[in-house]
């Protein structure tokens, strides 16, 4: 019998050329030249930093496959490092031991991302070698590979669940953000190739709310929710890469976020709704969709910075922590030891009293109101 790992997953002319043409796209000027790279990694604090607090031991990795993509997202939070590190490829040999080693060290849930993950070459077989590991695979994607249905009717089969970028309900609002003409058109059809090979796939969506999207959120859940997404992912925009360089432009204010949020929340029909990297408080009626009450631990591998190197590693994190701080309002809230409180940026930048710490002084400050 053949090992279905071990045969090369077929890539036909037309993909390889797609898969060309943005490995040719790597000294492309669309991401700025100099960009520092990423802090270098913490050396790790235990010798098996896969075992955490109490005993647990990470079951989720989260593992950038590619370092390049076909969209120049505006809030981008990979921007600097893919500007860093686009030089150095992730091979299947470099994969196929990650995959192994986070497999024997527990590990049952991969996340593929990137840059845009399914522009790897090998993406379907390292799917398959994840799955004949005994992990669940996810991919983040914008859809690139999967809008073409023979790649989506391959992929799929070895694909457990895709969180799908999307961000707005139309063209006009998404392809600004994504600064390419068509990224709507090519994502909203790879959502349709993927239901064609799978109607009941678990089909996610990830939108990324700024300045410039910000009311249209109600309108993009209801549009994820009649394109088949079971869970929609709202994520603040992450003052990290492109979006800490254009936070002031793109940061949504933390007023404007308690305005949308719960018009946001009340479009939801059956799908699941997870507000990510925003203050609990805001969130009103939906706080119990807060992702910090829903995050899973996860390993992050990926390249970083070492003295005169490069290295392909793992962070570690056990909270979803992650450019979040708790300023002096969540010192007297009541739930500040699950909520991880507002972007470090926004703190520095702006005033956080919108914030409404939960227990008596939030009710002493709602009467104030
Ligand atoms: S006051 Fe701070 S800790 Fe409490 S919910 Fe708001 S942001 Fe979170």
């Amino acid at each position: 019998m053949t090992d279905p790992v071990r045969e090369r997953a077929i890539i036909v002319p037309e993909d390889a050329r797609v898969v060309e043409e943005f490995e040719l796209k790597r000294t492309a000027g669309h991401i700025p030249r100099g960009s520092a790279p990423m802090p270098v990694a913490p050396e790790y604090a235990t010798e098996t930093p896969w075992i955490g607090p109490n005993g647990a031991v990470m079951r989720r990795l989260e593992l950038h496959l590619t370092y390049h993509c076909a969209e120049r997202c505006v809030f981008c939070s990979e921007e600097h490092r893919m500007e860093a590190y686009h030089e150095f490829q992730v091979t299947w040999g470099r994969v196929a031991t990650i995959l192994r080693t986070h497999a024997a060290r527990g590990v049952q849930n991969v996340h593929f991302t990137g840059g845009e993950p399914t522009l790897h070459p090998q993406f379907i077989e390292v799917c398959m070698l994840a799955r004949k590991l005994g992990m669940r695979t996810s991919v983040g994607t914008i859809g690139t590979m999967l809008a073409r249905p023979d790649y989506a009717a391959r992929a799929v089969p070895y694909l457990d669940e895709a969180l799908f970028s999307l961000h707005g309900p139309n063209a006009e609002i998404n392809d600004r953000l994504t600064r390419r003409q068509g990224s709507f058109e090519q994502t909203t059809t790879a959502i349709r190739n993927t239901l064609a090979v799978n109607p009941n796939f678990n089909l996610y969506v990830n939108t990324v709310v700024t300045k410039h999207n910000v009311d249209a959120l109600p309108d993009t859940i209801a549009f994820a929710e009649s394109l088949g997404a079971k869970l929609i992912v709202v994520s603040n925009t992450t003052p990290e890469g492109g979006g800490f360089d254009k936070y002031r432009e793109l940061g949504v204010p933390l007023a404007k976020l308690a305005e949308v949020v719960p018009k946001a929340g009340a479009r939801a029909n059956k799908a699941i709704v997870r507000f990510f990297g925003m203050p609990m408080c805001l969130l009103g009626p939906y706080d119990v969709l807060s992702n910090d009450l829903h995050w899973d631990p996860r390993v992050t591998v990926e390249w970083s910075s070492k003295p005169g190197k490069v290295v392909f590693e793992g962070l570690y994190n056990w909270t979803p922590d992650r450019k979040r701080k708790r300023v002096d309002a969540c010192e007297r809230c009541a739930r500040n030891t699950v909520c991880m409180g507002v972007y470090d940026r926004y703190a520095d930048l702006y005033d956080t009293g919108e914030l409404r710490p939960y227990g008596e002084p939030m009710a002493a400050a709602q009467a104030g109101d």
